[in-house]
């Protein structure tokens, strides 16, 4: 960590004076809250005859630190974490209502359906997790947090309305994630539905489907009349397949959380993706910033249950406060660990809050390509018109200043959205708007996640602007 100067003199038990003095003789001109870093609070230290011990910080949930290490041996099979995405009204509620509703096994049979954000089904003996909250706004809101909960997308489009600029946002946030793609042509018992169209639409996009030489793949369902659903999951168990998808059951229990809320009569109450590991009532745990004792855990099936093994979402509760949707859980050995953790985590978020992690912004952008930060430019662009985005993405592609190149990650007709913020944040990216400007909502979570929304008006504007950043040739705006 790094000390103010009268941080420093105070824990030397010295006058800030002394310590000025002694960093002028290093040739360090400084006042007494400027920042030092690490070399010149050993070296002052041990001037005065102290070596520094560092102490331990935690600053995050760092799983590599504490969980166990896994034995390839005790590596076994999990079920895919399966998210469905697409436009509004394509049918992803009643695609994931008529999944549960074909597919909830009989032996669970003695439960009551809950709805806690999560579910699993099973088919041909193996097991598959949904999560129960469709719509990219949700999973890229987990990602900014950091959870990759996700292991593949149903992108869903329906067959009578086509590709529509929140299937295209979609497939761009799944594109970002580096999650596969599964398309789920839906309503096609519909009259005037057109898979076909679907198709010829979706290769612009990268998505070609098997048949025409692509390598997604395509089912056609309906999920009114439950059509295909029985395929989609066989589809979706052979991509699991492909990616070996693998946890150790036989460790503490580390995940994500799927969603947290406060019950008038059982406290907090947050739902709990496993990962790794298996989650027994009784662990001592850290949530986010929260931490406890997993008091009872509820099944998707309304079913208490005294353990849940990875890719089983589960309902706990015994926790001191209300996680968020993304945050990280861990079990610690001992209460002790996880409550000292959780407050020493809850103290440092405050901390961060008030500091403010910076993000990629067009000020600071040559400074972090010299440093070796960013080797790529990540850009949202939206625009009134679709001519607009084409041009500006072409010219914008083709600057490639000292090896960094310009990544276009994401482009729309339109208001720049909360959610073109949320994926600029989750993907450390510059939003580009042409001719258009946030909305309200889009403002305040640009401001609140840090993200650089920029404005433009003239196309060359914007290019040249972005070059110069690249540069180092940007005049700093204050
Ligand atoms: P969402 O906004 O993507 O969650 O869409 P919904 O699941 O709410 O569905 C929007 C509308 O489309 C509802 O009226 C559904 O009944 C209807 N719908 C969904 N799937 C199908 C389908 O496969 N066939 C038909 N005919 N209608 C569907």
């Amino acid at each position: 960590g790094s000390l103010t100067v009268a941080e420093l003199a105070e824990k030397l038990t010295k006058s800030t004076s002394e310590i000025i003095k002694k960093l002028m003789g290093l040739g360090v001109m400084a006042t007494k809250n400027e920042e030092l870093d690490k070399t010149s609070i050993e070296l002052i230290a041990h001037d005065f005859g102290v070596e520094v011990e560092e102490e331990e910080v935690i600053d995050e949930l760092d799983i590599e630190r504490y969980e166990e290490a896994d034995d390839p041996e005790d590596l076994q099979e999990r079920a895919p974490v399966v998210t469905i995405m697409g436009h509004v009204d394509h049918g992803k509620t009643t695609l994931l209502d008529g999944i549960r509703k074909t597919k909830v096994t009989d032996t669970e049979a003695g439960g009551i359906t809950q709805h806690i954000g999560a579910y699993q089904v099973e088919e041909d003996g193996k097991r598959v997790t949904f999560l129960d909250t469709p719509g990219h706004a949700a999973f890229t809101t987990m990602r900014a947090r950091g959870a990759q909960a996700t292991d593949i997308t149903i992108l869903v489009v329906a067959a009578d309305d086509g590709v529509m600029p929140q299937t295209v946002e979609a497939l761009n946030h799944a594109k970002a994630a580096e999650v596969p793609i599964i398309v789920a042509v839906n309503k096609t018992d519909k009259e005037n539905a057109n898979p076909d169209r679907v198709m010829q639409e979706l290769t612009e996009y990268e998505l070609v489907p098997e048949a025409w030489g692509g390598d997604t793949i395509f089912v056609n369902v309906s999920a009114v009349n439950g059509g295909g659903i029985d395929e989609l999951l066989e589809m979706i168990l052979l991509v699991a397949e492909i990616e070996e998808l693998k946890a150790n059951p036989s460790k503490r229990a580390q995940g994500t959380v799927v969603e947290a809320e406060l019950d008038r009569g059982r406290g907090p109450v947050a739902t709990l993706l496993v990962q790794g590991g298996t989650l027994k009532v009784g662990d001592p745990i850290v949530v986010g910033y929260t931490y406890g004792r997993v008091r009872a855990m509820m099944s998707d099936v309304g079913l208490r249950v005294t353990e849940a093994g990875p890719s089983t979402p589960v309902e706990v509760t015994g926790l001191n406060g209300v996680p968020q949707a993304g945050d990280q859980f861990l079990v610690f050995a001992d209460e002790k660990k996880a409550k000292q953790i959780g407050e020493g985590r809850a103290i440092r978020a405050k901390e961060a809050q008030r500091k403010q992690t910076s993000r990629v912004s067009l000020d600071d952008l040559y400074n972090q390509i010299q440093e070796g930060e960013i080797k790529e430019i990540n850009l949202i662009i939206k625009a009134d018109v679709q001519g607009s985005v084409e041009a500006v993405r072409g010219s914008l592609e083709k600057i490639d200043v000292a090896g960094v190149k310009v990544n276009v990650i994401h482009t729309g007709v339109g208001a720049v959205t909360e959610s073109d913020v949320i994926l600029a944040s989750a993907s450390n990216a510059i939003i580009i708007g042409f001719n258009v400007r946030p909305g309200t909502n889009a403002k305040q979570t640009a401001e609140s996640e840090n993200v650089d929304v920029r404005l433009y008006r003239v196309i060359y504007n914007a290019i040249e602007e972005i070059e110069a950043a690249m540069k180092g040739l940007l005049d700093p705006e204050y």
